[in-house]
């Protein structure tokens, strides 16, 4: 491995608990990321490493306490509970946490095994990867091992092993940790390490949450760009970075419905995809709250670090409505986005919900006639399709644009499903095309259009599940 340089184990005990991974049966590499791993500088590709067997040179392996909002109840302490942080490698590209998920028991591991299973780690893997290749911000991964250990959920499943690479990963409720205990120096020196690691240019702490605001906006409207429903947008699972983070029942929509919602753990629909940008909010209102105390010394009363943090925060639908326009604009190949593109994004999504055409292959197949044969209203789209022409780029550029914005293919919930079934089978080849395949997804090979097929009647996975 490379130089380790560990900031956030130079933060003070109560930031986190120091314990090594806990070492594994027999570790198999299934997954390796050599183009990340060449950006990182990561010399060595050996499981045992990435199984938590061996820890290398310069490792300071912590879990991190945190709390959170989930689904809106207040949890006041969580943490790491099966991941652990071997360190912090810095590249040209900037520094970057290397984390192993499914790592073992920490301090805050509370009734859990403090291991994965390999469902939720695979599903990982090709997901972030999927979305790093579409330029989504978001967590990566390094790579995927099998530990030879068997893991009991509602069976015995095979164990596996993510690491996962972040710009770091405090998340809102690592500042609602400190802010409910009344810690205000830890706040202080939390933000103070959030603003030198990700926000530099800020002068206050009033400009270290507008960042914070607008990183969020920004990354919500990529997520809706590609029709993905994250699932579990819980105050711990908010990066402070504002990468997507935690992959847990997340899915794409295929049939196209604004209000799509797939976690069997959501049954009442607050992450679903139309809600998303409003969850975003809600869980920067609470970081907010986390910034008053910091930011009534720099203002001078509680009032006035109230009303900065407030108007801050109502920054948000601007933000987010330019990057979703900007974001619908490439996906309609139009070079020159300006005010009233929403409406003929949105009319196009209406009649996709009208139809509940395929999200993606509409967009993949704008352009030829494929794409109105995903509707039932041929007329409707017609008329649609007469205003698109007349507002996008036809030539060349716009149709480069709609090439990098529109990906042929996304990891479908049934074949990821179908992948998982594979490897817990001891047959990790599908699993490894879904990889290789979702890497590139602009770019795909005629052997493998068969991956853009949604799923049939009975191929539909009627619910996603928490990758724990
Ligand atoms: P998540 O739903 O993945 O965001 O996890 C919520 C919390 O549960 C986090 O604090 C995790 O560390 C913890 N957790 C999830 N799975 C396990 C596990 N198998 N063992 C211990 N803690 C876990
Ligand atoms: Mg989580």
């Amino acid at each position: 491995m490379t130089q380790f340089d560990n900031s956030y184990a130079r933060l003070p005990d109560r930031f986190y608990a120091r314990i090594a991974p806990d070492p594994v049966d027999a570790p198999e590499m299934i997954l390796f990321n050599t183009d990340l791993a060449e950006a990182l500088g990561v010399t060595e590709r050996d499981a045992a490493v990435f199984a938590g067997n061996v820890v290398p040179e310069g490792a300071a392996p912590l879990a991190q306490v945190y709390a959170a909002h989930q689904f809106g109840g207040w949890v006041p302490r969580l943490g790491d509970g099966r991941a652990i942080l071997l360190g912090e490698v810095v590249t040209d590209q900037g520094r970057f946490d290397i984390q192993l998920k499914g790592a073992g028991r920490t301090p805050y591991s509370r009734n859990g095994d403090g291991r994965a299973w390999l469902g939720p780690v695979l599903r990982e893997y090709i997901v972030s990867e999927f979305m790093a290749a579409c330029d989504v911000p978001t967590t990566r991964a390094l790579a995927a091992v099998a530990t030879g250990e068997r893991v009991q959920r509602e069976r015995a499943y095979p164990g596996g092993v993510l690491t996962r690479v972040a710009a770091s990963h405090i998340r809102v409720g690592t500042f609602q940790y400190f802010t409910a205990q009344e810690d205000h120096e830890a706040v202080r020196l939390l933000a103070e390490h959030v603003r030198d690691r990700h926000y530099p240019q800020a002068q206050t702490m009033l400009d270290v949450y507008s960042q914070i605001v607008a990183a969020q906006a920004r990354l919500i409207a990529r997520w809706m760009g590609l029709g993905f429903v994250h699932g579990v947008m819980n105050t711990d699972n908010t990066s402070i970075a504002g990468e997507t983070i935690d992959y847990g029942p997340c899915a794409f929509i295929d049939a196209y419905a604004a209000n799509a919602c797939y976690s069997s753990i959501d049954q009442r629909g607050r992450y679903a995809f139309d809600q998303q940008a409003n969850i975003a909010g809600w869980n920067l209102a609470q970081l907010g709250s986390c910034f008053v105390g910091m930011l009534t010394e720099e203002t001078g009363t509680q009032d006035a670090a109230v009303e900065a943090l407030t108007q801050a925060l109502n920054q948000f639908p601007a933000i987010y409505q330019t990057a979703w326009r900007e974001t619908f604009a490439a996906k309609l190949g139009i070079t020159d986005p300006r005010n009233g593109d929403e409406d003929l994004a949105q009319d196009l999504l209406s009649l996709m919900a009208q139809t509940r055409a395929d999200f993606t292959n509409v967009f993949a197949r704008l352009g030829t006639d494929k794409a109105r044969d995903e509707f039932t209203d041929r007329p409707a789209f017609d008329a649609w399709a007469a205003r698109w022409h007349a507002r996008c780029d036809r030539g060349p550029e716009g149709a480069a644009l709609m090439a990098r914005a529109n990906p042929q293919v996304i990891p479908r919930t049934h074949r990821l499903e179908e992948a998982i079934v594979a490897a817990t089978e001891g047959d990790f080849a599908k699993a490894q095309r879904l990889a290789r395949v979702l890497s590139a997804p602009f770019d795909l090979a005629d052997a493998d259009r068969d991956l853009m097929a949604p799923p049939t009647q009975d191929e539909i996975v009627p619910a996603t599940f928490c990758g724990t």
